[in-house]
């Protein structure tokens, strides 16, 4: 048992210090503990890797070890909370979408359905929908399909009456629309490609349905606005739900002003569950933020805002990710450029005065290796944590550029599940290697963060993210040999890139990633011990409880 009084001190003098036993009994002089924890904690802290009991002050821990021990330091307003299973460092998501996860829960979920699925449930809810109301719908993937063609506005014309029709592939960087819908945009033969977007054609250069990446936004100023109020409905649901799922901080990667003040908001009334790092994006909030100076700690650790997110490409399933050499399954085509160099090199000088973290997304190779190569020419350096979300697919020299430079590759395991249905065929054989090669770049030293890209994914939970990065199954278990199993981790590397990644990835390795004295009182209680779980088991890992600040915000029912 080692007590401290609450420090804040460095984690390097904690660990100093927790090396060797230290019993003065000093918890007389530190505030008295609101809550104490008991149960089986794993600490994810190689000097005190096991305890029986936490006790929390003021939202960190101020003592941790055994049971009897630390149930002494309770007074008469201590409560006591026992429970059964066993307590990790709390879940992180580095890569999420929140207001989309709740909007997700509004709208049809086409996730691993098959094309005649799809039309059924997009024909029973154009018959219920009121004349003319727009139908959305998201979570589609062709991979699941027999042939896995793009679809067509044809085959939706044919099951939505009047309604216009919207509905986003699974990566979020393709939509297929009816018929209804490119009319009322004025989409036709004679529209252009907009810049950084493609409109899918057939015969004659007529469209066939499919916006890719920045064609999307053809439709965005015809379709109903979100109001501020379901914004904010679809956050709150979505924070909920993580709860639920065990999170306790996520990364949200891309959002404005508006959510940010919903973000304010919650904060101010005590209603967010959830610590979240925002990433701004867009033109007028990036130069608002460039102007007013990041806001790192809004209130303990529960909101920081000093990251920027930039587009380089879009995604692999749709070809819009930017590829170095053509895609194998359409030798035209070599992906999409989002953002070019030379403005890409003016934002990240911009944010670096300012002190923010850059997080670019980039997918394919040639545009992880664009943003590696601006990082490197902008002379950004290690201490600045810049960041590359995805790197989905990176080549070999590219896996040492990572390291040398000290970026951050912000990665998705679950995308096993979606890129082993069609991965092969966009890259081909030669090129596969260097696709989710998760375990290549943990060897070769480069600094991951774990999230999932949700609802751009098959899955948002994080017990599916560990399934994936240990099994390199899906979510639903496929392959049953795992998608390129040379390319697993051990539950220790995951559990670490699911908590300390993402907490480093968020200058927040101080306050979360480990249960330390010192530290927020953030964990994830689960069923079973992870490390004594057989792997193909993992997936069957429940969660008890989610504690944030020594609060609870899920309790499973039961027992
Ligand atoms: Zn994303």
């Amino acid at each position: 048992m080692r007590r401290f009084r609450a420090p804040v001190v460095s984690v390097f003098l904690i660990a100093a210090l927790t090396a060797v036993p230290v019993l003065a009994p000093v918890w007389g002089q530190a505030s008295a503990a609101d809550t104490i924890f008991i149960g089986q904690f794993l600490t994810l802290d190689a000097a005190h890797p096991q305890a029986e009991a936490i006790a929390v002050s003021g939202g960190r821990i101020v003592a941790i070890g055994s049971a009897s021990e630390v149930e002494n330091l309770a007074n008469n307003a201590t409560r006591t909370v026992k429970f059964f299973g066993v307590a990790i460092p709390g879940f992180a998501d580095a890569h999420i979408h929140v207001a989309g996860v709740g909007e997700k829960l509004e709208t049809l979920d086409l996730s691993g359905l098959t094309k005649a699925e799809i039309l059924a449930k997009v024909s029973d809810a154009a018959r219920s929908a009121e004349p003319g109301k727009w139908i959305f719908g998201g979570g589609w993937d062709e991979g699941f399909w027999q042939p896995t063609a793009f679809p067509t506005a044809k085959e939706l014309d044919a099951v939505s009456g009047d309604h216009p029709v919207v509905l986003t592939r699974i990566d979020e960087h393709s939509t297929w629309v009816n018929s209804r819908v490119l009319a009322l945009a004025k989409i036709s033969r004679d529209t252009p490609d907009p810049d950084g977007g493609l409109i899918r054609r057939g015969a004659e250069r007529e469209p066939t349905g499919m916006l890719v990446d920045h064609a999307q936004e053809l439709i965005r100023s015809i379709m109903p606005k979100s109001t501020h109020a379901d914004r904010e409905r679809h956050i709150r649901a979505a924070l909920q739900q993580f709860t639920r799922w065990g999170l306790t901080s996520v990364h949200d990667a891309g959002v404005g002003l508006d959510t940010i003040a919903i973000y304010k908001d919650l904060l101010k009334r005590g209603e967010l569950p959830v610590r979240v790092y925002v990433m701004v994006t867009g033109d007028n909030a990036r130069a608002q933020y460039l102007a007013s100076g990041p806001e790192p700690d809004l209130g303990n650790g529960m909101l920081a805002v000093r990251s920027f997110k930039l587009f380089l490409d879009g995604a692999l399933g749709s070809r819009g990710a930017e590829l170095s050499a053509p895609y194998s399954d359409a030798p035209q085509e070599h992906g999409l450029q989002l953002l070019k160099d030379a403005e890409f090199a003016q934002i990240v000088q911009d944010a670096r005065k300012k002190g923010f973290q850059v997080n670019v997304h980039a997918i394919g190779d040639r545009a992880v290796a664009r943003a590696l190569d601006t990082f490197e020419h902008g002379g950004v350096t290690p201490a600045e944590r810049f960041r590359v979300e995805h790197a989905s697919m990176v080549a070999d020299d590219d896996v040492r550029r990572f390291v040398h430079l000290g970026l951050i590759a912000s990665i998705q395991p679950v995308f096993v599940g979606e890129y082993s249905r069609w991965a092969e065929d966009r890259v081909g054989s030669s090129r596969i290697h260097w696709v989710l090669r998760t375990r290549d770049l943990l060897n070769a030293g480069v600094l991951l963060a774990a999230g999932t890209d949700y609802p751009a994914s098959d899955s948002g939970v994080p017990i599916a993210n560990l399934n994936c990065l240990v099994t390199r199954q899906s979510a639903a278990g496929k392959p049953e040999v795992g998608w390129y199993p040379e390319q697993r981790v051990s539950v220790d590397q995951a559990l670490r890139m699911m908590t300390a990644g993402p907490a480093f990835a968020a200058f927040q390795e101080k306050d979360l990633g480990a249960l330390t004295v010192g530290r927020y009182a953030d964990f994830t209680v689960i069923s079973e011990n992870p490390y004594n779980v057989p792997i193909n088991n993992l997936r069957s890992l429940a969660v008890r409880m989610t504690v944030v600040g020594g609060k609870v915000t899920f309790e499973a029912a039961g027992k």
